[in-house]
């Protein structure tokens, strides 16, 4: 996630009152009188995402950009803030005090260095309209003294190599001249707070982090084949949650063993339905599990079509079952989507380790791909359901994973110590 190099060679990257980091708000900016709220939100995470740094720091906000700094390397506070949703870029910058000398001074130095033939424009932003110059008249004269220092620049103020942002505040101004992406989004937590239902594959991380995208705080809940499989499945979804808890104040994972109420479906003669059934007694089990964890929402990883449990007429039985919204970040995806999306928040790499699904356990030849409620409903009613999912909640385990990820650092992704489960 470290950016990319720059194009430019700063000799005075730290200038007089050193570098720090400018992030530019997301949605945020929309939101009218609720603002200040979310971005009290979008600061407690980034103060949580900055936690075990190994240094002080500061944050400070200006109109729609937080300013950061502190007694750390900006490597450091760059690839921190880069994990926090709702900042629609990340830039390295350079704070000097209001002062035109010192702002030109400071330019000239950063664009001094550069390599032949590179073209650049000046962007001045001013916040403090007390400033005596215009953003235009900063331009041109910052402009003209980089030229005057270094005649191997061009300017051009369509498509320049750099640009070289210059925002002024009433006392530190800031100068920036690379620009990474942020997460954009709304700040995790504004939205409330939502359960997933994480399996071992691509799709359901990546509909957590859209979830998270949009404000969700999310828990976990994970089913396994226990006692009927082993434990890998377990290791990839604590591998993920982990994972995911380094975009948000970490959520907890629950782990149920499925595999015993797995059987009692199959034994009710689910037959073709087994698949559904199961999908059906895990958002039941979610449900209730969701009124312990304060969950308003459960939160799926279908899209729809992608595989025969996921037509309408499937999804509609889980619905039926369900008591709490689904929601189903990813009904409209692609699975390639799905899937650069995951190589992009990290988590493709634990997705694509082989484990022993539950669902592939009892798992029919063909799997109906048109459930038909009443049928469902009966399979259902020779079971005790309330008993059933009793057992399952009781027997959950819970953990929370990378809580120590106040150093949210990658580790070595599946080799982290989880509770033996069986
Ligand atoms: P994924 O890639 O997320 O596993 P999938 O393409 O394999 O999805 P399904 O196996 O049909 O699709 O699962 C659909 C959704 O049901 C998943 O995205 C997930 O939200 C939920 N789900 C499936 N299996 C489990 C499980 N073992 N534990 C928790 N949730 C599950
Ligand atoms: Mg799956």
């Amino acid at each position: 996630m470290s950016g990319k190099p720059s194009m430019l060679a700063p000799r005075n990257a730290y200038g007089p009152h050193g570098s720090c980091v400018l992030l530019k708000h997301g949605e945020i900016f929309l939101k009218g009188r609720n603002r200040h709220r979310f971005t009290e939100r979008l600061h407690d995470n980034l103060r949580l995402a900055l936690r075990g740094i190994g240094g002080s720091t500061w944050i400070k906000t200006a109109q729609n950009v937080t300013v950061l700094g502190g007694q750390v390397p900006q490597e450091a506070l760059l690839e921190r803030a880069r994990r926090v949703i709702g900042f629609n870029s990340v830039e390295p910058a350079v704070r000097v005090p209001s002062d035109l000398d010192a702002i030109t001074a400071t330019a000239v130095d950063a664009l001094d260095g550069t390599r032949h033939g590179i073209s650049f424009a000046v962007r001045t932003k001013r916040r403090d309209k007390q400033f005596p110059l215009t953003s235009s008249q900063v331009d041109a004269h910052i402009g003209a003294r980089v030229l005057a220092r270094v005649p191997w620049l061009r300017v051009d103020l369509a498509r320049p190599d750099v640009t070289l942002a210059v925002e002024i505040d009433r006392r530190e101004t800031y100068l920036s001249w690379e620009r990474l992406p942020g997460l954009s989004g709304l700040p995790v937590g504004c939205s409330g707070r939502a359960l997933v239902l994480l399996s071992g594959g691509y799709d359901s991380p990546v509909a957590a982090h859209r979830a998270m995208r949009r404000g969700l705080v999310c828990d976990f809940v994970h089913f396994n084949g226990a006692p009927y499989t082993d434990p890998s499945s377990v290791y990839k979804a604590y591998a993920l949650a982990r994972e995911l808890n380094r975009y948000q104040p970490p959520g907890s994972l629950h782990v149920i063993a499925l595999g015993k109420a797995q059987k009692r479906l199959a034994v009710a003669g689910a037959g073709r339905l087994q698949v559904v059934a199961q999908r059906r007694l895990m958002v039941r089990t979610a449900s209730a599990l969701a009124t312990r964890t304060g969950a308003e929402a459960l939160v799926t990883g279908d899209s729809l079509g992608q595989v025969a449990s996921q037509t309408l007429a499937n999804l509609v039985a889980v619905d039926d079952a369900a008591a709490l919204p689904v929601l189903r970040p990813l009904i409209g995806w692609e699975k390639q989507e799905i899937i650069d999306e995951a190589r992009s928040i990290g988590t493709a790499e634990i997705s694509v380790l082989p484990d022993e699904d539950c669902c592939r356990l009892l798992a029919p030849p063909r799997v109906s791909t048109r459930a038909e409620l009443p049928q469902l409903r009966a399979v259902e009613r020779r079971m005790d359901l309330a008993e059933v999912i009793e057992g399952l909640l009781g027997g959950a385990q819970v953990m929370r994973p990378g809580d120590d990820a106040a150093l949210p650092d990658r580790t070595a992704q599946c080799s982290a110590p989880v509770p033996v489960l069986i």
